[in-house]
């Protein structure tokens, strides 16, 4: 569910007028909804009640500091996957020990910040991180807090490029070397490990592979106690998949995915955290966009807009599905028409959809792309000299621009030329 819905044939999000927003910032541009960020963590929350637990937003989703405030100020913790995240999460206001520190390639420098700064914990991925962030700990006399992150060999059974949890994806110790490196963890001075953590891939839309898992984590869990380590925290990592064709059926609801986790994990008296990014994010955004054209091809019609590739890349890379709206609703009786919806970058790749059902449009409408507040503005880049396009946050009847579009000279002005030329 979601707050960008139509009133009087004109789209709303929360209370604001998608075309007010248009009129004032000019497009393209990314408009979140404060209510829906709001609700989704809640449905988190509500799913692990009765277990000690804390819900870390997986801030590579999206990370704009009004979105991660929205959600520090609930209580949210924060997964991190680089010291930019880290400084971000720190400079919204999220305190240190509600921060888990991801991904593999952290580097000494970084971990250093992190300890300094206050961190919850490492979920460490390799057996050279850990000697790494040991020697880190030890020349700064503190102890790193410290999960390791195992691959289960689960086949979450999504995008071949957000899958994470098989043996042959980089992430993690396979998991039949988790008890050698836990004992190797354990006698390490700067090194105290207080968990387990497991992440097996981005848009599950079944909780099977969950199920599975999470079922090796609770047996790891029983293995690792047994050896004598304080298995007292269990990551486990996000992934829950959204609707993002409103046509087709849903994905299990947040509560579904916690009693998956009660059951599997529920009487083993650990901490649970979770690190939901996209389930949080993705139906809380729109991208607004203005068509520059529609263009008769030889055997179809392109819709050409004036976003494009750099400002969601998700179609072009991942051939991801995004349902387009008009911003002012179609009147009745009208027949949708199939359009090939493009933007104005230089490469065929740069296109939305292909033959996508949709009602009569013309040069000049706004369309918006639903789902696009995940891996959307965060994904962007400046290809083709296309300055970034702003963030607007909504909350009720206010909105405010969260980050601003850059003018074309703040673009240029980023380069400089040498001397010699
Ligand atoms: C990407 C990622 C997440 C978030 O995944 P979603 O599918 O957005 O929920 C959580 N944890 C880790 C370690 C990740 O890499």
């Amino acid at each position: 569910m979601d707050h960008f819905l139509y009133r009087d044939g004109a789209l709303f999000a929360e209370d604001v007028a998608v075309a007010d927003i248009a009129a004032s910032v000019g497009t393209p541009f990314y408009v979140y909804s404060t209510a829906t960020l709001e609700r989704h963590y809640r449905l988190f929350e509500e799913a692990l009640a009765g277990m000690p637990h804390l819900v870390c937003y997986a801030m590579k989703a999206n990370s704009n500091l009004a979105v991660i405030r929205t959600l520090g100020n609930l209580g949210a913790g924060m997964d991190v996957v680089s010291i930019g995240e880290y400084l971000k999460a720190k400079a919204a206001g999220v305190p240190g020990d509600r921060i888990v520190f991801s991904g593999v390639g952290k580097t000494a420098d970084e971990m250093r910040t992190a300890l300094t700064g206050g961190i919850r914990q490492f979920n460490v991925e390799s057996e050279p991180e850990l000697l790494a962030l040991n020697a880190v700990a030890m020349s700064l006399d503190q102890t790193a807090p410290v999960t390791i992150r195992v691959n289960p060999d689960v086949d979450a059974k999504t995008h071949e490029k957000i899958a994470t949890g098989r043996k042959e994806d980089k992430f993690g110790i396979p998991i039949s070397r988790a008890r050698a490196i836990y004992a190797e963890a354990a006698a390490l001075p700067g090194i105290e490990v207080v968990g387990i953590d497991v992440h097996i891939g981005s848009q599950l839309t079944d909780l099977a592979p969950f199920e599975q898992a999470y079922g090796k984590i609770a047996e790891l869990t029983r293995q690792l106690r047994a050896d004598g380590h304080n298995i007292r925290r269990l990551d486990l990592g996000g992934g829950l998949g959204i609707p993002y064709e409103r046509s087709n059926s849903a994905p299990p609801l947040p509560l579904d995915y916690g009693a998956v986790i009660k059951r599997t994990l529920g009487d083993l008296d650990c901490e649970i955290e979770i690190e939901p990014g996209r389930l949080i994010a993705g139906n809380a955004g729109l991208l607004v966009s203005k068509v520059i054209y529609v263009k008769s091809g030889e055997d179809r019609k392109f819709l050409i807009l004036d976003s494009a590739m750099n400002d969601l890349v998700r179609p072009s890379m991942y051939g991801s599905h995004h349902d387009i709206v008009p911003v002012n609703e179609p009147g009745p009786g009208l027949e949708p028409q199939p359009f090939d919806v493009v933007g104005p970058v230089c490469e065929s790749g740069d296109t939305f959809a292909k033959q996508r059902l949709l009602p009569p449009v013309a040069a000049g409408d706004l369309v918006a792309f639903r789902s696009a507040g995940a891996y959307g503005a965060v994904m962007a880049s400046e290809y083709n000299s296309r300055p970034l396009i702003p963030e607007v946050l909504v909350k009720g009847d206010q909105f405010a621009v969260i980050r601003a579009r850059p003018s074309y000279d703040a673009m240029i002005n980023r380069d400089s030329i040498p001397e010699w030329l």
